[in-house]
């Protein structure tokens, strides 16, 4: 006997029937004797149109009654879920996030879980009751709703995971577990059996999709033991472990990319102290986050010009907050291009192997794509380079790392 967390995605819970096959998975879990609490995602598209109603009545809606709003989405499919356990003698109940509770911090719309009570979830599960909880959601310590950012659910699931002290964590989706790269673009990429936290949290924070980046950094300080598999098949899925876990080392294990980029150039910044702090501070203020910074050399020994990059969704803001600062800074102008992208290479290969950067500049050169903007950490290397070339560098790269699979 174990004690196991499920979580399923939107799409495994888009409609009554899906439910019913969700509830027929659990249930076979439940048979082998095993402690289940299940984290549901709201029905596909669902939070889009919860969000949309809020936009509608407040272009910049009140952070705390949007949640109220858009975590009715997981309420509804929990609640669901409980229903279908129920009708097939599963026993069953829903914790909604104030229930449990799961305690967040108030940053609404994107507020941190800071604590899960489970002594009454606890007591259920053993007396064999599934604990249903809707991902996404939770409370201040003052009893509001809040929800954890877009795509929040599978944080849910690790933080109950954390919390139940689980054997397992596992994220069951629409796709059959992590890939080389995206099987859209690269029809040869290949599952990953196993991924380290390390690249997993690398590749889900420059743009694969396919977890939560929060759910990941969670499960990498807890310890849980995550797995990402699809809940149409009876496939194996990818297992997300730690490094020392890992057997066979490719230099490259993952090629991901992220369209939500936006570049921005600041032309003419004095070339003296603080003026690119001026810049950034201001767009901290703003809430803002900033990607890849490029300083360029001072040309007449006075003035330089600064680029960087912003998510393509907050272009608007950065543009109004850097004008409204143009006079403190006292750069001349300002120029934005929304037509590039961010490719990264992933893995823990290239702390130990030479050349792995230079692999990817040639690979891209030898097809003309010019390279914009370069950041690296120990495990990735991102380019900046124009949208239209998107698809072609993310194949030319997957096959110089030998990532395609055998035709
Ligand atoms: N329903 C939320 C969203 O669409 C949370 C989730 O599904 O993970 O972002
Ligand atoms: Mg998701």
């Amino acid at each position: 006997m174990a004690r196991i967390v499920h979580k399923y995605g939107g799409t495994s819970v888009a409609g009554v029937e899906r439910i019913r096959a969700v509830a027929e998975r659990v249930a076979a879990a439940h048979a082998q004797g095993h402690e289940l609490a299940v984290v549901v995602s709201a029905m596909a598209g669902e939070t889009d149109r919860l969000v949309g109603y809020c936009r509608e009545l407040m272009p910049l809606p009140d952070g705390a009654e949007a949640d109220v709003v858009v975590a009715s989405g997981e309420q509804v499919t929990a609640g669901l879920l409980a229903l279908a356990l129920k009708a097939r003698g599963v026993p069953a109940r829903s914790w909604l996030g104030w229930q449990a509770p799961v305690t967040t911090s108030d940053a609404h719309g994107a507020a941190r879980v800071l604590s899960i009570t489970t002594t009454a979830m606890e007591a259920a599960m053993a007396a064999g009751e599934v604990a249903v909880v809707p991902g996404f959601q939770g409370a201040t310590a003052s009893g509001r709703v809040t929800t954890l950012g877009r795509g929040g659910s599978d944080t849910s699931a690790v933080a109950l995971a954390a919390a139940l002290q689980a054997d397992e964590c596992l994220i069951f989706t629409d796709v059959e577990g992590v890939f080389t790269t995206d099987p859209r673009i690269v029809p040869r990429a290949r599952k990953l059996e196993r991924i380290s936290y390390e690249e997993m949290l690398e590749l889900a924070s420059v743009g694969a999709k396919v977890l939560h980046a929060r759910s990941v950094e969670l499960a990498m300080k807890h310890r849980v033991r995550l797995a990402v598999l699809s809940s149409f098949a009876d496939a194996p899925g990818t297992w997300v472990v730690s490094e020392e876990d890992i057997v066979e080392s490719q230099h490259i294990t993952g090629v991901a990319y992220n369209r939500n980029e936006a570049k921005v150039t600041i032309v003419a910044v004095p070339d003296r102290p603080g003026a690119v702090a001026a810049i950034f501070g201001a767009l901290a203020d703003a809430n803002i986050n900033v990607d890849m910074i490029v300083q360029n050399i001072a040309h007449d020994r006075a003035f330089t010009d600064v680029t960087f990059t912003v998510p393509r969704t907050e272009l608007v803001r950065a543009r109004a907050v850097l004008e409204e600062a143009r006079a403190t800074i006292g750069f001349d102008r300002l120029i934005a291009d929304e037509s590039v992208v961010k490719v990264s290479v992933v893995g823990v290969g290239m702390k130990s192997h030479a050349g792995v950067a230079v692999t990817m500049f040639r690979a891209l050169g030898e097809r003309g794509i010019n390279i914009q903007a370069i950041t690296t950490s120990e495990i990735k290397i991102s380019v900046l380079i124009a949208e239209e070339y998107l698809e072609l560098a993310v194949r030319v790269l997957h096959s110089a790392y030998g990532l395609d699979a055998a035709a």
